[in-house]
């Protein structure tokens, strides 16, 4: 193999492998991501039930308010009663009494129901903010985690960078120009061996003239179907 070719070589194994712990470091916040997203929509469950609370409560309040004021009606109707003169009058008053406490227990059912409700809400609100406890210190955690990750993956990146910047000054100029802007199309992988006249990297057939000539070992060939730079693949190399 051409000398130019298997420095090449060495510079694409390194670039690959930086590649791979860059994608891998990118990944590594996804816990801590989803764990985020859980606590956000958590907290947005509870300002709806709060939203709900304060609705309950508002409306227990005007009914204890109502209650309050029919009470005191109710103690003057009952006050006009031992002073009515006729019995029809008497009557009347005694079908509004009635009346009066019937709605009142109404009143008094519809509170009972809504202290329930609202107890009932009040747990739910307090589990959920267990549950977000809970998640959020997982995700304090997570976090940690991450940043210890990263420092290893920064060290290892670091390190290889340096290699890399070593083996590309063996690399003449306008073949570094051609591999990086192939680097980039390609994801990475640059440089193909090309087995029985078939590049290894689009498994397309190169035209035996062409193959001929990579034998020969004259000059840097590219493939011609996926551009990669190519070389041939010999037994015993
Ligand atoms: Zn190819």
């Amino acid at each position: 193999m051409k000398p130019e070719l298997s420095v090449l070589i060495r510079l694409q194994g390194i670039d690959l492998e930086i590649r791979k712990l860059k994608a891998e470091k990118e990944k590594l916040p996804e816990r801590f991501n989803a764990l985020n997203e859980t606590i956000e929509e958590k907290n947005r469950e509870i300002e709806e039930l709060k939203d709900k609370l304060a609705d309950l409560r508002t409306r227990k309040t005007e009914v204890e308010d109502e209650l309050e004021l029919e009470l005191e009606r109710l103690k003057k109707s009952q006050q006009k009663l031992t002073a009515v003169k006729t019995n029809r009058e008497f009557q009347a008053l005694s079908k509004e009494i009635e009346e009066i406490k019937k709605a009142n227990k109404a009143r008094e059912d519809e509170i009972l129901q809504l202290e329930e409700q609202i107890e009932q809400l009040k747990g739910e609100i307090d589990k959920k903010k267990a549950e977000i406890e809970g998640f959020q210190k997982e995700a304090d955690a997570e976090q940690k985690r991450i940043a210890a990750a990263e420092k290893e993956y920064d060290a290892k990146i670091d390190a290889l960078t340096k290699e890399r910047n070593e083996v590309e000054k063996e690399v003449k100029p306008d073949l570094l120009a051609k591999y990086r802007f192939l680097a980039d199309k390609r994801a990475g992988l640059v440089v193909a061996a090309v087995d029985e006249g078939v590049c290894s990297a689009c498994n397309m057939n190169i035209p035996p003239q062409m193959f001929n000539e990579l034998l020969r070992e004259e000059r840097i060939l590219f493939c011609p179907s996926c551009q990669r730079i190519i070389y041939a693949l010999k037994t015993g190399t």
